[in-house]
Order: structure tokens, then C-alpha cells, then sequence
């Protein structure tokens, strides 16, 4: 069977009408990956699954909420998009509204968003404006704006991004038949953890499923507002997609993690690239560096003695590695050193024959 795209596939679920122009890529339908040599590698007698929201359409899962959020745009005669961006919204954004018919405006921090993504907003010829700032005052701007003119705001706080991004957990217990004990995810505008949470609770209400899972975000730690309780003014963390200082859903991420007893806790730059490597190494599985951060808080909590056995534990993998090949190579200097091969001989013996 064709994958129609998220709108098609869970129709009764969302916000939409006949009269609602479906606006898609055919997103969605994302592979649900058992890991068993990462369980195994770092020791944890868990079903660990990825799932791997990388082949979404431009990318990320941000795919999910713009079909929607662009979809109800054009039902509602909308002609202009804006939206800031770490990167994959304004890819994601651009690509929908060229497909809507629609002209898109993303808001970018100067300087601080991968190739790959800035790469796709160009192509998909959206008017990108590189803000000094950062994100979070890239994003207040956009919002005051689109408050008092004529275009459509299509950052997660449009209530459509969110609607269509539940679907991510639909998915997920249409193929375990049943909701994982652990949805791990990582945290930037905390949009994301909130639209599972929305998801997980409607599947429980239609029957779908019978418990929920424990909601677990996980911040870089030099990002991490919801964890230590305070906005971060300047966010550092080499995971680009969550360098944000004061998330948008700060309130409903927490609310997800406190309802579902699970937790908003944070990891290292260290410990995100070490997960973004072994996903890499031992399931062939390339991520982009924020989306290791769901699998780095596995390995931390692993490590606490968090989990009992045959725990099911689902981290989304948000972003194709694709997009930020620049940092893949920075950080593999040692394995760059590629053999030269001048003959047969070199070439047999880099087989090792
Ligand atoms: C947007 C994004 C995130 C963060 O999601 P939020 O909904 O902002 O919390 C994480 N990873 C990637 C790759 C993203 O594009």
C-alpha cells in the first residue's frame, strides 16, 4: 500500500475537512528500527527502537507539522510563511510552501545553522534573513509580527505544527500494537515532547492502546532552561537543532514529563556525540548530532540502573546526519586518513589479503 502522507493516514485525528487542501510530501510512515547491538553494546537488556524521522521528506520531523500547519495556511487563504529556524523548520517550511503554492520568509541566527539545512531553504527559494541574534530572538521577532500582518506563523506554536507531529506516536503503537514503556526525544523548543505526549494520551482515549509511556527529553547541558530552571541567555551546545535558551513549550514539556512520571534531564556535548557516533557505528543509522541527545540519556540512565528488563524503550532520532555533514567530518580526523592505493598491491593489502 502507498504511504499517503500523515493527513491521509490519520485523517480522524486531526484538525482537517473536506474542504482542507492537503498540502503533503507524503511524509510520515517512518521507519520504528529495533537496535539490538546498541542495547547490547552498552549493556542494557532493554528492546531499544529507533525511530527514524531522518527520512522524512526534507529531513526532520518538522515535516510532520508543516503538512498541516501549511495545509490549514492555504485553507485559510494565507500567501505569506515566516518562521525562525535552527535549521530544519525553515527547510521544512520552505520545501511546503513552494508545494502550497505559498512564499516562504525564515528567520535564521547568522552564522550557526548547518550547510545541508540552509542548503535546502535556498533551493526551495525562501527569503532567508540571518537575525544577530539567536534563535530565541529570532523567534520573538517572527511572532510579533505575524500577531499584526498578513502571514502565517509556522514555528511549533502554531497549534496545526503540533497536531501533525503527534502522529510521530501513533505510529509508534500502531507498530508495537501497544505504547513502549520509554519515549526518549530530544528537547529545543520542546514542541516535539509535547505533540507525543498529545499523541500517546488520544490513543489512549480511543482504546488504541492501554498504558502510557514515561516521556523522557533530554536538553544539552549547555542548553538546558527546563532542567536548571532558568532561561539561558547565550545556549552553547554543538547540537545546533536544541540551542535554545527559552523554549516556546516549556510548561507543556514539563507537564508531559511530570503526568507521564518521566523527566527533562540533560546531557553533554560529549555524550551526544559519543551516541550520534555508536547509532552510527552499530546500526547504520545516520543522525544529526541533537538527535543522539535521546540515545546519549539512555546510555546516562542505563548507567544509573534506571531501567528494568525488557523495558521498551522508543528514542526518536529527529534529523538526517545528511544535514550536517561538516560536523561528522571536523570530528572523525582520525578515520579521514584514508589509505592511498597506488596498485594491486596496495589495494590487497589494505583488504587484508
Ligand atoms: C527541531 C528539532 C529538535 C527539537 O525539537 P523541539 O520540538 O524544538 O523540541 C530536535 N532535533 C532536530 C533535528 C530538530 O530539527
Amino acid at each position: 500500500m502507498n504511504w499517503p502522507g500523515i493527513i491521509e493516514a490519520y485523517r480522524q485525528f486531526l484538525p482537517v475537512s473536506d474542504k482542507t487542501p492537503v498540502v503533503t510530501l507524503e511524509e510520515g510512515g517512518t521507519p520504528l528500527l529495533p537496535a539490538p547491538r546498541l542495547a547490547a553494546h552498552i549493556g542494557a537488556e532493554i528492546d531499544l527502537y529507533l525511530k527514524y524521522e531522518g527520512v522524512n521528506p526534507t529531513g526532520s520531523f518538522k515535516d510532520r507539522g508543516m503538512t498541516l500547519a501549511i495545509s490549514k495556511a492555504k485553507e485559510e487563504g494565507a500567501e505569506k510563511v515566516i518562521c525562525a529556524s535552527t535549521g530544519n523548520t525553515s527547510a521544512s517550511a520552505a520545501a511546503y510552501s513552494v508545494r502550497g503554492g505559498m512564499k516562504a520568509y525564515v528567520l535564521i541566527p547568522k552564522g550557526k545553522i548547518s550547510l545541508g539545512k540552509l542548503a535546502q531553504a535556498l533551493m526551495h527559494r525562501a527569503t532567508i534573513l540571518e537575525v544577530a541574534g539567536n534563535f530565541d530572538e529570532a523567534l520573538s521577532l517572527v511572532t510579533e509580527v505575524s500577531k499584526t500582518y498578513p502571514i502565517t506563523l509556522v514555528n511549533s506554536i502554531n497549534p496545526f505544527r503540533l497536531q501533525g507531529q503527534k502522529t510521530a506516536a501513533f505510529e509508534v503503537c500502531d507498530r508495537l500494537s501497544e505504547a513502549p514503556t520509554h519515549h526518549f526525544l530530544p528537547v529545543g523548543n520542546a514542541g516535539n515532547i509535547t505533540a507525543y505526549w498529545m499523541g500517546y494520551k488520544e490513543y489512549l482515549k480511543n482504546g488504541k492502546i492501554s498504558h502510557l509511556p514515561k516521556m523522557m527529553g533530554f536538553q544539552a547541558a549547555g542548553a538546558a532552561p527546563i532542567v536548571l530552571g532558568k532561561v539561558v541567555a547565550e545556549p552553547k551546545t554543538i547540537a545546533s537543532a536544541i540551542r535554545i535558551g527559552n523554549p516556546a513549550g516549556w510548561k507543556t514539556a514539563q507537564e508531559a514529563a511530570l503526568e507521564s512520571q518521566g523527566k527533562i534531564d540533560m546531557v553533554t556535548d560529549e555524550e551526544i556525540i559519543a551516541a550520534y557516533r555508536l547509532i552510527a557505528e552499530l546500526e547504520g543509522v545516520f543522525c544529526e548530532p541533537a538527535s543522539a541527545a535521546g540515545v546519549a540519556g539512555v546510555i546516562k540512565l542505563h548507567q544509573q540502573g534506571y531501567f528494568k528488563k525488557n523495558d521498551q524503550v522508543v528514542c526518536t532520532l529527529t534529523g538526517h546526519g545528511l544535514k550536517d555533514a561538516d560536523f561528522c567530518l571536523k570530528t572523525s580526523a582520525k578515520e579521514k586518513e584514508t589509505g592511498i592505493v597506488k596498485d594491486k598491491k596496495d589495494l590487497l593489502q589494505a583488504l587484508g589479503f
